[in-house]
């Protein structure tokens, strides 16, 4: 039997947020990963991806619950655990042979073979040639590969990948994931297992042999699915696109609960989605253009539009009850379609309408304003509210959005000048 490499019983992780208000970001997370497992770690913007995968490495303790490794507990990082980031975090005054070795910082090896197990490395990962050279004169796909081989000089015996391959323009990221899968496939490394967060389902689908999807607000394991397909994988092929669709469908599932669970909507400030309106109207013009159901997969490929720009649109168009998903398709509710059809004028009408009904957020700056009898509230009494619930960050982004939403359905607005929110409604 292959052996367990980590374990995660009960996690949780609760972040502390401006006054005395915290948010669970992860909860109850129950996961293991074997040897041999490539497993891809997907979920929505903002569900806690990174989180997880930083409490996988040691990097970050959670509030509750266990992580082992290879049975041991303790805390701190984990040897024998490497991990690549999105950003490619290299010190740009350090060659790129320079970068590498630092993998090995804390290894006990002689300077030599230190210098031989760096140089074999770059040979492996493509940058033979480019060991005196500086990150500044590297492409993307290049400060990736160092990023990538000062993991693997580790000889980690399990990788974390944060979005590996997202920094990169398509066809170099292709390239690369060919490269580490075939290191892998062919066992040119040590590594056992690789645990990959990412957004593209293609990717993961790709790549891993396992998907774990997690929902947001909090993340929560929401399915486990096998990718038993053998290597190398056809884009094209019917189970391939089999598993891309599942994984679509379970990503989609909680905006059907949106629908179906109102009055739990309407109980806690829900996020909106941080989409502007104008994106949201014409996704909604074009479904209306492409047909009465569509499959939300084939959608995003249509549009080349990446899952973590398309869920946050789908999202929203949910929220307001524009659209109904189900099982991985999509489709214009009745009132989507009149939005569709109507005039400028009648869709200002009918988003105000559905704004007002479904983003708890609007609705109290609305109550606010009509509570003044001079129809107006500094911008800060509202982002300080809202700092209380999500953090300053996203409070702000909050505040836009709800702005935005609230200008285009001639609802209130935002005075530069005196820096305050109005009402616009005669
Ligand atoms: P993902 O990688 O899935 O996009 P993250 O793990 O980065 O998600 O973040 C999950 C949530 O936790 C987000 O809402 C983010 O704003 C919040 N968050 C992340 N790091 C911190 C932090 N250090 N303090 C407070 N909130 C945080
Ligand atoms: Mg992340």
């Amino acid at each position: 039997m292959a052996d367990t490499l980590i374990t995660l019983q009960g996690v949780q992780k609760t972040y502390g947020l401006p006054g005395n208000n915290s948010a669970i970001v992860l909860a109850d997370i129950n996961l293991t990963v074997k040897e041999h497992e490539f497993v891809a770690i997907l979920g929505p913007s903002g569900s806690g991806k990174s989180t997880l995968l930083r409490i996988i490495a040691g990097l970050i303790e959670p509030n509750q619950g266990l992580v082992s490794y290879r049975n041991q507990t303790g805390s701190g990082f984990r040897e024998g655990i490497g991990m690549v980031f999105q950003s490619f975090a290299l010190f740009p005054w350090l060659t790129v042979l320079e970068n590498v070795k630092l993998g090995l910082q804390y290894k006990d090896l002689s300077p030599q073979s230190k210098q031989n197990r760096a140089l074999e490395v770059i040979d492996m990962i493509g940058l033979d040639g480019f060991e005196g050279a500086y990150p500044k004169e590297l492409s993307g796909g290049m400060k990736q590969r160092v990023g990538l081989g000062r993991a693997l000089v580790m000889e980690p015996d399990v990788l974390l990948m944060d979005e590996p391959f997202s920094a990169l323009d398509v066809l170099t990221a292709e390239n690369l994931k060919r490269d580490l899968l075939e290191l892998w496939t062919e066992q040119r490394i040590p590594t056992k297992s690789i645990i990959m967060v990412t957004h593209g389902i293609e990717e993961a689908v790709y790549m891993a042999n396992r998907a774990v999807v997690l929902s947001r607000d909090p993340a929560r394991i929401i399915a486990d699915i096998a990718i038993n397909l053998p290597h190398w994988r056809d884009k094209q092929s019917k189970p391939f696109v089999e598993v891309v669709d599942k994984i679509y469908s379970v990503l989609t599932l909680h905006q059907e609960q949106h629908v179906s669970y109102k009055e739990e909507k309407m109980k806690k400030d829900i996020k909106m989605p941080n989409v502007r309106s104008g994106a949201l109207t014409g996704f909604i013009e074009l479904l209306e253009d492409v047909g009465v159901k569509v499959d939300l997969y084939k959608l995003g490929e249509q549009l080349s539009l990446d899952l973590e720009e398309f869920l946050p649109i789908v999202d929203a168009a949910s929220l307001l009850e524009f659209v109904r998903v189900q099982a991985g398709d999509i489709e214009l509710t009745a009132v989507g379609i009149k939005f569709a059809q109507a005039t400028v004028l009648q869709r200002k009408e009918l988003f105000r309408e559905q704004i007002l009904q479904n983003v708890p957020i609007i609705i109290k700056i609305t109550a606010t304003l009509r509570s003044k009898s001079n129809g107006r509230m500094a911008e800060e009494f509202f982002s300080n509210i809202l700092s209380g619930q999500f953090g300053e960050e996203e409070a702000l982004q909050q505040l836009n959005t709800a702005i935005d939403w609230g200008r285009y359905a001639e609802l209130f607005a935002y005075d530069e000048h005196s820096g305050t929110v109005y009402l616009e409604e005669n």
